[in-house]
């Protein structure tokens, strides 16, 4: 095999208690890549789709992901890399994420597997850190091994695939402002008090417990964010609007999306969710913003081989 086609889904990050811990991965909503194995020895990378993202290898977190890929197995093969982006970036749907996972999970098949799906995480994790300037795999992992993920540790990395009740979809808004993460990040700082601390970590433990056990009462009274949302959610306008929207009409949580300015409303089936994203879009659309509303299941599985 010499060329493979992928789906690499987009991600949900934080989901409200999980700050820089928790991700999901979407079914109906995802780049393509088309990878193909090249005689030479360099990395290319071209997009035949979506809003401009930096072509050179060094500049682009596909490149930087493959060539940490290629390095740490001492391979000299080169590869083309053509990207349909189809995630906005700086969407906060974790657009990075899925180019920096497709390259190595895409080079990985082509040379016959030779790493294990958490094996690649740190490669992609390189590749993420360019976007982000920080280390994390909230988007990665889910994008690369689907479903739900905790990322329980960071030194050394290790990460969990969590249970969760089928029946939960999304409504997600993305309003068309650019909040880049590395910027959205100091906003939070690097103290938060106690209380709030032990608010998040009793939310964390009670979501995890919730989706475990299939508890949609618990899942909905854990979805609170005591760290990041009371920073970040001025950068975006009606989030207030739409977070009282989303909760009326019966949502199960309400939050931003790793840092925004997408948010996200955690439904009970996905009808629920359209009809909770309808409503999201009537209450963002006073803004006067363009933007773009997704409705999508949380799909098990994360990157995969299309036709
Ligand atoms: P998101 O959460 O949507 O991934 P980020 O702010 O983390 O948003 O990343 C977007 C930034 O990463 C942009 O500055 C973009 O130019 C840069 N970038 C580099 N390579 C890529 C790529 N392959 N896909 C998307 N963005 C990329």
């Amino acid at each position: 095999m010499d060329k493979i086609k992928i789906f690499c889904p987009a991600t949900v990050s934080n989901l409200s208690c999980g700050f820089d811990v928790l991700g999901l991965a979407l079914e109906q909503v995802g780049d393509e890549m088309i990878i193909r194995k090249t005689s030479g020895n360099q990395l290319t990378i071209r997009q035949t789709e979506g809003p401009e993202i930096p072509l050179d290898p060094a500049n682009n977190v596909a490149g930087v992901s493959a060539r940490s890929l290629l390095d740490h197995l001492g391979s000299e093969d080169g590869f083309d890399i053509e990207i349909a982006k189809r995630i906005k970036p700086g969407s906060g749907i974790g657009s990075s994420a899925a180019s920096a996972a497709g390259a190595v999970w895409g080079i990985n098949q082509l040379l016959g597997a030779p790493l294990t799906t958490k094996e690649l995480l740190p490669h992609a994790m390189t590749g993420e850190a360019i976007a982000s300037d920080a280390w994390h795999a909230d988007n990665v992992a889910p994008c690369l091994m689907g479903g739900f993920v905790l990322i329980r540790g960071y030194d050394p990395i290790d990460v969990i695939q969590l249970s969760f009740p089928k029946d939960l979809a999304l409504a997600i808004i993305h309003p068309h402002l650019e909040i880049k993460t590395a910027e959205s990040r100091t906003l939070i700082g690097d103290k938060i008090p106690l209380k709030n601390a032990v608010a998040q970590w009793g939310n964390l433990g009670g979501l995890i417990a919730g989706l475990a056990s299939g508890d949609h009462d618990l899942i909905s009274r854990s979805l609170v964010d005591h760290v990041a949302e009371p920073k970040r959610k001025h950068q975006i306008p009606g989030f207030e609007e739409m977070k009282t929207e989303a909760i009326t009409s019966g949502a199960l949580g309400f939050g931003i999306s790793g840092s925004g300015p997408s948010v996200f409303a955690l439904c009970r089936g996905i009808t629920k969710a359209e009809e909770v994203g309808q409503k999201l879009a009537d209450a963002f659309t006073p803004q006067g913003i363009a933007f773009d509303l997704y409705c999508s299941r949380i799909h098990s599985e994360g990157i995969r081989i299309i036709p």
